[in-house]
């Protein structure tokens, strides 16, 4: 059985309010009808993962406490430190998010753009990750992008397609993402980069991809339910 994750990086956006409105039209979406009837259907299971902005999970995750635990949702983050907790400014460790989210995004080419993340501090927030019990999504942008120890799933975004409308070719994506498990041992790949509902299934029917990492797409609650459901 595939057994998809669907991931959605809402970046730097929404405020409380917003999340809160977001969250609720979600849940009320065509996908949670979806989803329950889809408990039969053994062939294909899908998790969801929103990673919000850090200082949206503690709401979003009181929120979803009262949703019925038959649906696969979970938080992530976008990011952490690289330092346990300790005299670190502006920093959030790991193990302050522990219990509200259950993964973390690193290593997005934003991050490595905009904020000159290398690799070697990539590989100490993998491994801060690791140590506090959350799972690391770690981004490639190409085959040459270093996979730090640790790190079970990635998500291949080549740079080009990330915002762009110009989604990769899936032959491509996939030819990566076998790459990435035969030669570097990566148990789980995703694509990202410009998925809607309209060429999702091209990614997730690709033999070697496991999901998908969904920006600008997930910022909508219908568009993002309809990504699920076509997934
Ligand atoms: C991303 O930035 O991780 C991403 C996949 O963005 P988008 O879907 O907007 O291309």
């Amino acid at each position: 059985m595939k057994k998809l994750l669907i991931v959605g990086n809402w970046k730097s956006h929404k405020s409380v309010e917003e999340a809160h409105t977001f969250m609720i039209a979600f849940l009320n979406s065509t996908f949670v009808n979806w989803l329950h009837s889809q408990e039969e259907n053994k062939d294909k299971s899908k998790r969801v993962v929103i990673c919000p902005p850090t200082i949206l999970v503690a709401e979003l995750a009181r929120l979803l406490e009262h949703v019925d635990s038959k649906i696969p949702i979970d938080l992530g983050v976008q990011d952490i430190s690289p330092f346990s907790i300790g005299p670190h400014t502006g920093e959030v460790a790991a193990s302050e998010v522990r219990g509200l989210v259950k993964y973390v995004i690193l290593g997005h080419s934003e991050r490595r753009r905009e904020f000159d993340e290398t690799d070697d501090l990539i590989s100490k927030k993998v491994e801060e990750a690791n140590k506090n019990g959350l799972i690391p999504i770690v981004c490639v942008q190409s085959k040459e992008t270093s996979v730090p120890d640790g790190t079970h799933i990635i998500a291949y975004e080549p740079v080009e397609a990330i915002g762009s409308g110009l989604p990769d070719d899936p032959v491509d994506a996939d030819t990566v993402a076998a790459f990435f498990k035969e030669e570097k041992s990566i148990s789980y790949v995703l694509y990202g980069g410009s998925v809607t509902p309209e060429n999702v299934q091209r990614y997730t029917s690709c033999q070697n991809i496991d999901g998908v990492l969904v920006g600008g797409a997930s910022l909508d609650p219908k568009i993002f339910a309809e990504i699920i459901q076509l997934a």
